[in-house]
């Protein structure tokens, strides 16, 4: 008798940006056992999330596409599809990120079709507001009523709304105040106008993609860039051979002295970088919580512009912006935001004064703790069904991605990405992200649960 296929399994995915996309593209790829995918996610294309939604063709990936391939056994799946489209591609270019959406998009629709017998996948357009456990199954409630039940939930739920110091209420409401991660806020930075003065809070790469933004609609009016280093992005360039990283299990301290020791053979500070790559989950996991807290603290600003870099061409436009005067970089920190007489005031700590703008940008990033990000997470917590990390950066969760309870049990709810940043640190980027959906698939499917 041929054997009996097992009864599907049902796995709710929350959010269906990158991470979402490519759980439910791996499950339905793997074929070993039918799936049944139902992946909850408000925005209506699939794929996008807070880094691929935009249109501006000027937001550039900033991985070059030979290594942005969403599978994780073939980084140069990206690079090949976009050279079977017209214009080719160069592996080390640096695509628009609208194209990268597209891409998603068309690695979905091609597993949806491929999908074993058995598999299935459906979108439903809502937000998830609260998950309970009901008779052994998950029950994922939805803000506009109704609910979807699951064996198994991946919570991908990107990376939480920007992070806003205290600001007058009325700021958002007369659009003074921007995310420019909605969409709403995309649109009204179409909208402002070619001389009025811009304050953005944030210099990181959201920074950068606002300028441009602005500078390419013919916005000539000053820019002021404020954020409490004054760093920005560092560009990509040639780096020279990549020396071995750090140890794993070395100190923070010890870290420093090998970095010293790499910058002073003149390998250079890509090179030191790129050397952490193949371990820095294992050096970070391997640390100690007083150093990772002083790392957050003291060094992650810097960490974070020489390791996530932008395109060469985008630093040499923001650059070029800063060169004639129309961006400004403050370093400072932005205690409040007020309104009043058509002006947004940003009052900077340590008595350095106010800035004065029309219109505010928020670049700041995520909040860093996830139980600031929504009432889901915190209700889950709450509940103990999931356990922040001793510094509230991630929730706790085991090897194969499994969010552990209160109690240190590993649960039926799944995390990937930015979740799981106490315990990774590099978990926001395509190349690890792909690697978790990968073999949280794999995971699912095999009912592996050590
Ligand atoms: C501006 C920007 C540019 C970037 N550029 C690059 C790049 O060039 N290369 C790179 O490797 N990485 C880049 N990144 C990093 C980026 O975080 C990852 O590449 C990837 O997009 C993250 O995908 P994600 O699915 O984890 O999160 P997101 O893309 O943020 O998706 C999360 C999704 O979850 C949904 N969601 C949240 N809560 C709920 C809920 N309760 N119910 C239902 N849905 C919910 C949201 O609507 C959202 O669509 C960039 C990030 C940003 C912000």
């Amino acid at each position: 008798m041929a054997g009996r296929m097992r009864p599907a399994l049902g796995v709710a995915i929350v959010g269906g940006g990158f991470s979402g996309l490519m759980v439910a593209a791996n499950l339905l790829r793997r074929g070993d056992q039918p799936v049944r995918i139902t992946l909850i996610e408000p925005a209506e294309r699939l794929g996008e999330g807070a880094a691929y939604a935009t249109e501006d063709p000027l937001h550039l990936l900033n991985v070059p596409a030979k290594r942005m391939g969403a599978w994780a056994d073939d980084h140069e799946h990206f690079y090949r599809w976009v050279c079977q489209r017209p214009g080719g591609c160069d592996p080390g270019s640096f695509q628009p990120r609208s194209l990268y959406a597209k891409y998603l998009r068309s690695v979905l629709d091609d597993a949806v079709e491929r999908a074993g017998e058995g598999g299935s996948f459906s979108h439903v357009r809502e937000r998830v507001v609260e998950i309970v456990r009901e008779d052994g199954r998950l029950v994922l409630s939805l803000f506009g009523g109704g609910s979807v039940c699951a064996d198994a939930c991946v919570l991908a739920l990107g990376l939480g709304p920007p992070a806003s110091p205290p600001a007058d209420p009325g700021l958002v409401a007369d659009g003074r105040l921007i995310d420019p991660w909605t969409e709403e806020g995309r649109r009204r930075v179409a909208k402002i106008g070619r001389g009025e003065r811009v304050l953005i809070v944030g210099s990181g790469l959201t920074m950068l993609d606002a300028a441009i933004t602005l500078d390419a609609q013919g916005h000539r009016g000053p820019i002021d860039a404020v954020s409490v280093r004054g760093l920005i992005p560092r560009p990509h360039g040639p780096s020279g051979a990549c020396p071995e990283g750090p140890p794993v299990g070395a100190s923070l301290r010890e870290q420093r002295r090998w970095m010293r020791g790499v910058l002073a053979s003149g390998a250079g500070w890509r090179s030191a970088v790129d050397a952490y790559r193949p371990d820095a989950q294992r050096i970070w996991g391997s640390m100690h919580t007083r150093d990772r807290e002083r790392f957050v603290r003291r060094l992650a600003p810097f960490w974070d512009v020489h390791r996530h870099r932008c395109a060469p061409d985008v630093h040499t436009r923001i650059l070029a912006m800063h060169d004639e005067g129309r961006l400004r970089l403050h370093a400072a920190r932005v205690i409040g935001l007020a309104g009043g007489g058509g002006k947004v005031r940003a009052e900077l700590a340590r008595g350095a004064g106010c800035l004065e703008a029309e219109v505010c940008l928020l670049c700041t990033g995520p909040h860093a703790d996830p139980r600031a990000w929504s009432a889901l997470v915190r209700g889950l917590a709450e509940r103990g069904e999931v356990a922040p990390d001793p510094l509230g950066l991630g929730l706790l969760s085991d090897d194969l991605g499994r969010a552990l309870d209160c109690d240190g049990r590993p649960t039926d709810l799944w995390l990937i990405g930015a979740l799981r940043r106490g315990e990774l640190w590099e978990t926001t980027a395509v190349p690890e992200l792909r690697v978790q959906a990968a073999a949280i698939a794999s995971a699912l499917v095999s009912g592996r649960t050590c």
